[in-house]
């Protein structure tokens, strides 16, 4: 299922050019628009799901899939000494494409700090 007007559902229909980074039929990875390291990467399933909270169990292929690929395409793209992967989710999570997709980010040095400690 797809969604007209979803910015990454356009990019999988080659409506909105990416640079690509993978595709099979279910998954495709693509470079981040503002990279945030040197390696800054999307992963997303080609089908439209919002955002993690709409997962099922209709998911899992995909899920899995996009999990077991994300560190051998990582070290492909050059952050062989690890990455961090975060899927921003919903309101709270701050997500702004509302089309689920997972950050892959490193290369470099290592990143910041996972968040902010909030002031006591
Ligand atoms: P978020 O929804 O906050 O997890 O982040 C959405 C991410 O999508 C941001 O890091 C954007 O830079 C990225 N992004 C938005 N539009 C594009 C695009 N056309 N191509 C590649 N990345 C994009
Ligand atoms: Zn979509």
């Amino acid at each position: 299922m797809q969604d007209a007007n979803c910015i990454f559902c356009r990019i999988v229909r080659g409506e909105i050019p990416s640079r690509k980074v993978y595709e099979d039929s279910e998954v495709l990875a693509f470079h981040d628009i503002n990279p945030l390291a040197p390696v800054h990467f999307l992963m997303i399933p080609k089908q439209h799901v919002a955002t993690m909270m709409d997962l099922e169990e209709r998911d899992r292929d995909w899920f899995g899939r996009i999990m077991v690929l994300a560190p051998k395409l990582a070290r492909e793209q050059g952050a062989e000494d690890g990455f961090r992967l975060i899927v921003n989710t919903g309101y709270v999570g701050r997500q702004e494409v509302q089309h689920v997709h997972l950050h892959i980010i490193g290369g470099g040095t290592p990143l910041g700090a996972m968040l902010p400690r909030p002031r006591s």
